[in-house]
This record gives C-alpha cells, structure tokens and sequence, in this order.
C-alpha cells in the first residue's frame, strides 16, 4: 500500500471516533462574552485532554488575558506534528460557537448531537468543528500509521472568530512571531458541497453614513424649505449608479462587480405634511480588490458635492467600517497543492473564489501570509438545525492529509 492508501484507510475507520469527538465538544458551549458567554478556555481544556488522549504531544498556549470572561482568558492552542521539512502547514479552526438562536426553530437540542440520515445536527458541528476535528484526524493519521509527514503539521485552534478575531488571530498576529511567508496556512471554515471552491480573496468593504442637511417647511411650502429627504435620495441613485463608473469585472467573485447599494434609512419627520430637513441613510460599498478604497471615496466625494450644487442642501459622511483586504496570489504555492489534495480525494477541479468580505483569513492576508479557505460544507453555520454530513469530516481529513503527506 502507497502511504496515501495507509492514510486513507486508516480515516476511513475513524468515523466512530469523529462522531464522539464532535459530541463532546457540541456539550461544552464556547460563548464570547458579547454572546453572554464565558469564552472558550473550558472548551480548550476539553480539546487538550481529548488531544493527549488520543496520542497527541502536549500543545502550547497562547492566551489572550480578556477580563471580561470569570477566568480572565481566550485560550489559543498549538499542536505541532513535526514533519521531514520546516515547511509548515497550519490548519486553522475556532473554538467559539455563535449562540443558538431561537430555540423554537431548532427540532433537537442544540447542544446534544443527534445523528440522523448520515448528518450530525448541533450548534457549531458545521462552524467549525466539522473542520476542528478533520483536522486532528488529519494529524492523528500520522501518529497513528508512523508516517512522516512531509511538511510540519500546525493545528491552529483559536478563540474569538466570531465576534471580532481580537482575542484570537489578531491577538497571535500582534502578539507572536508564528508564521512566515512560505506557509500554507488553510482555514476549513467555509466551503462548498462538492469541496471544490478555495476562496483566495475578499471584495474591500467601505461602510458609510450619509447625513443631508436641508431646510423643514411645511409640506405645502417646498418653495420656503429645501427637502433634505429628496436630495437624500438623488444621492443614493448617482451613489449606487457609481456601480458602472467601478465597472471592471472580476470572475473570482460573485456578483462579478463593485456593488454600491443604499441600506439602512433613518426616520426623519414623524408626520407627512412635513417636509423634513434632515435625512440620513448608509451605503454599504463592496469593491473589488484592485480599486483602492481612496479612489473610491474620491468620486463619493465628487458625487456629494454635485448632489448639494443640484439641490441646495449640505452633505457630509462618516465611514462606518472600511476594510481593504490583500488577496492570496492565484499562484500561491498552498492553492496548486490544496488543488491537487482535492482532487485526489473528492475527484473534482478547484475552483478559486473570491467573496463579499468579512472572513477570518483577511487578518492573515492583511499581514501577508497566504491563507486559504476550504472545506466542504453544506453551508448551515449559523442557523438553527445546523449540521455537518460525516463523510464530509473523514473527506476533508484526507484532503487535509494529502496536503500534509506533500505528494498529493
Ligand atoms: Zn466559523
């Protein structure tokens, strides 16, 4: 047998114990603090006593002090395997959960996994320990076959993804001197049900809130007021008509485009015979990677000051968030071999993707490290009911595996 076919076979009889360790970790509920939460260390310590259960070597800590959780910490947790080379491999999950949300919408209890027709429902089976436990299978094949891999082999696991990344990757980032640029760094916390998509890049995000000072008057009377209201939405149209002056395309994301699309409305006047002097609305601004934000708010800029010409009222604006976001390079060494991995597990092409904003990997892109993220998911995180297929975990443990093995 190839080492390859020794790993696959070995995963392949491990369902049992990927079911037990998704069970247990469903029990012990990782809340953040904003969710009403006590953290993640009871979970971290879980995991560190499953780990060494199983074989492990004992991990390393990086904790992030928080006071606002009852131990005064966010853990992060290091697994290392070492491989044949230096070149390392980090596979990077969260601990967090996000909460369950209305209890009604769920059918079974959210902390207890159930099995039924091949899936296990549970909050936090899908996000992210369907890609946690992949992940130590992935490891623990080594251990357990005494194949070396060819690359060192990271587990990442981390607290605070979702609500901010702070206390988790940001932390690490500001803090410790852990990766380098040759890394492959691969976070299965998003994908598609064939596992074929590796989204490499994210759209800049510009968040703005437009406030238009006009003149009240009583509706009778537009000739004694200036309806800030109107200018309000002459604005939003040349705003979102900005969408064809941004008019380069990039196949990597879906839609294609820059999208510039008027949001939340604040109310103005109580009453509709009066014509109100002030109006207030956001614009959420998705732009893609090669437009620098700057160049954006320039002509958002040129925009207002046509719009207050036009209508006779004052426009200012305040950026709400702006995040401009480094893409991994399509040729990045980690997507061929990610590719191939994929390929010789789930037998399809890797397709690269871009997405609308907003992913965990920008904090290490933005720092320059080449991450990645994959797996293959029917998309319920978040949701009531949300489930993992558990084939999926001992697929994306080889696919995991082969990248780690170097010949994939
Ligand atoms: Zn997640």
């Amino acid at each position: 047998m190839t080492e390859q076919e020794t790993i696959k076979k070995w995963l392949s009889g491990q369902r049992e114990n990927m079911v037990s360790l998704q069970t247990k970790l469903t029990a012990c509920q990782a809340l953040a603090p904003e969710s009403g939460g006590d953290g993640e260390l009871r979970k971290c310590e879980l995991l560190e006593k499953e780990l060494a259960a199983l074989g492990f070597p004992a991990g390393e800590r990086f904790d992030a002090p928080d006071s606002r959780v009852p131990s005064g910490i966010r853990p992060n947790l290091i697994v290392t395997i070492p491989g044949k080379t230096d070149n390392v491999v980090w596979i990077m999950t969260h601990l967090d959960v996000v909460p369950p949300g209305d209890s009604s919408k769920w059918e079974t209890d959210p902390w207890t996994v159930v099995e039924k027709d091949g899936k296990l429902y549970g909050r936090g089976v899908e996000d992210n320990q369907q890609g946690l436990v992949s992940s130590v299978f992935a490891a623990l094949s080594f251990l357990k076959t005494k194949i070396v891999p060819e690359l060192t082999i990271k587990l990442l696991f981390v607290a605070d993804e979702e609500v901010g990344s702070t206390y988790g990757i940001q932390y690490l980032l500001d803090n410790h001197d852990l990766f380098t640029q040759s890394d492959f760094i691969v976070i299965p916390d998003g994908g598609d049900p064939e596992g074929a998509q590796i989204e490499i890049a994210e759209k800049n995000i510009l968040w703005l809130k437009f406030t238009t000072k006009g003149v009240q008057a009583h509706a009778s009377r537009p000739d004694q007021g200036v309806n800030a209201h109107l200018a309000g939405c002459a604005l939003a149209l040349a705003l979102n008509s900005l969408e064809k002056h941004f008019d380069l395309r990039d196949p990597l994301f879906e839609p294609d485009r820059c999208t510039m699309q008027p949001t939340k409305k604040e109310t103005n006047v109580p009453n509709i015979n009066t014509i109100p002097g002030d109006d207030i609305f956001y614009l959420d601004c998705r732009i893609l990677p090669r437009y620098p934000l700057a160049q954006v708010l320039k002509e958002i800029a040129r925009v207002a000051r046509d719009i207050e010409s036009q209508y006779g009222v004052s426009i200012s604006w305040k950026e709400e968030q702006s995040v401009e976001s480094k893409a991994t390079p399509t040729d990045a060494p980690v997507v061929a071999a990610l590719g191939k991995a994929i390929q010789a597990i789930y037998g399809v092409s890797a397709q690269l993707v871009g997405v609308g904003g907003g992913t965990v990997a920008s904090y290490l892109r933005n720092a320059g490290y080449n991450a990645v993220v994959w797996s293959r998911m029917d998309g319920t995180a978040h949701q009531p009911n949300e489930h993992c297929v558990v084939e999926y975990l001992a697929g994306d443990a080889a696919v995991m595996a082969m990248l780690m093995l170097g010949e994939a």
